[in-house]
């Protein structure tokens, strides 16, 4: 074989393949370096972007700060007892976060199920075996939820076999506990859509002795989140790692009552005999989210909001020197609470579809994603996963895109 077909042979070896053989070769060091000088993601033909969207889970969440990539390198390094990291970081979780107990889960769907999976077995083992199995165990077999709380995510809760009660009014809502009952599931994000807000609901539970779990995936910021729902009483609180905490994405927390989070355990790996065995979580995610929670918590703020403000103040005001085009800035209330940029265009000046827009986006280079705007002709941006910088070219790629579109009509 001579050196040509030698260069073209190796251009089809996979990347991996062609990795794992220098490894062979290579002391680990010296192949750690090598790994990171490869460009994998390009290798592979994948397409990275910047996201102006927000912490969307098909869009891989959130970077991981520098901290939390060092703890993980760090954890990579020695064997642990996945039961003890999980009792030691689960007792400084808790104490950074005042509340009682505290375990690293799979993200927080796994928070949800495992936390109602511990409502339902408690330290019983038998029972634990039993899920998602409840008609003749004695487990109670009913979760409430109010209608207007019901998304996707409350398939978590039926993982453990728990069948779900929903609710319209506040009437509905008492009428519908009953002695099957095993948990009361709020949805924080939909705090003020529902007919029963966060406290009551809390009140009515309490008032028959139910268990409760919020759902707070992503309802950080603000920070005093992660410590405001258990301080009101509620036994299990549910958070995401990957989203504004900016630990890995396939880690999440599960905050509260001890009994009911030891119970939780109970169904998570490494024993294999439960529903949680698929809800692993590796010790250097676990340590990581450790340490994405301390980086979290020691960030300033104030000074990350401003910093926020300034880079949609920059984006809005290059969108917004192109004719037609008007832009807005809202903070939810609750879950993505962040600055949100609403960029919307007059079709008439801008005769592009949204959709149009932002594959514009999508295909330039760098290639950028944003998220969907409230009509056919809008868009909408978020800076909080960008990194610091590309505020500038989000706001210049963004000028083009709409100019571009607007001249397409001017010109015919
Ligand atoms: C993202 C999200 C979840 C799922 O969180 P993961 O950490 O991806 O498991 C659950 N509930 C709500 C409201 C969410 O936004």
């Amino acid at each position: 074989m001579n050196r040509r077909d030698l260069l073209k042979n190796m251009s089809v070896i996979p990347v991996f393949g062609a990795f794992a053989g220098s490894a062979n070769i290579l002391p680990l060091t010296d192949a750690a370096t090598t790994a990171v000088a490869k460009d994998y993601f390009k290798e592979l033909g994948i397409r990275t972007f910047i996201n102006a969207a927000g912490t969307y889970t098909a869009m891989t969440g959130s970077l991981m700060r520098p901290e939390v990539m060092n703890a993980i390198n760090y954890a990579s390094k020695d064997f642990v007892l996945l039961d003890e990291l999980q009792d030691k970081v689960g007792e400084r979780i808790a104490q950074l976060l005042k509340c009682e107990y505290a375990t690293v889960t799979s993200g927080c769907a796994s928070a949800m199920t495992l936390g109602a999976a511990g409502v339902l077995t408690g330290m019983d083992e038998k029972k634990v075996a039993q899920l998602p199995h409840l008609e003749g165990t004695g487990m109670k077999t009913e979760v409430i939820i109010q209608r207007k709380h019901d998304i996707a995510y409350a398939h978590a809760l039926k993982n453990t076999g728990l069948k779900i009660v929903y609710t319209d009014t506040k009437e509905d809502l008492v009428n519908a506990i009953s002695d099957k009952t095993a948990l009361m599931y709020f949805l924080n994000a939909n705090n003020f859509d529902g007919p029963v807000q966060v406290e009551e609901f809390l009140k009515i539970a309490q008032a028959h002795n139910i268990p409760t779990m919020i759902d707070c995936a992503a309802d950080v910021p603000p920070v005093e989140n992660l410590w405001k729902y258990t301080n009101m009483g509620y036994d299990l609180v549910c958070f995401s790692g990957g989203k504004g905490i900016r630990g890995p994405q396939s880690a999440g927390l599960l905050l509260g009552r001890k009994k009911y989070i030891q119970a939780a355990r109970l169904s998570a790996p490494p024993r294999g005999n439960t529903i949680g065995r698929g809800l692993k979580v590796n010790k250097e995610e676990i340590l990581g989210m450790l340490i994405a929670l301390e980086t979290y918590l020691a960030t300033d703020h104030d000074k990350e909001w401003k910093m926020w403000e300034a880079q949609i103040k920059l984006i809005g005001d290059a969108a917004t020197s192109v004719g037609g085009v008007t832009t807005t800035v809202k903070v939810p209330a609750i879950a993505n609470h962040v600055p949100t940029l609403h960029v919307a265009w007059d079709a008439k000046k801008i005769p592009a579809t949204a959709a149009e827009l932002k594959e514009k986006l999508r295909s330039g280079s760098p290639s950028i994603e944003v998220a969907d705007g409230e009509n056919q002709h809008a868009i909408a941006i978020t800076t909080w996963m960008l990194v610091p910088g590309q505020e500038k070219i989000v706001a210049a790629a963004l000028k083009k895109a709409l100019t571009e579109k607007a001249l397409t009509e001017t010109h015919g």
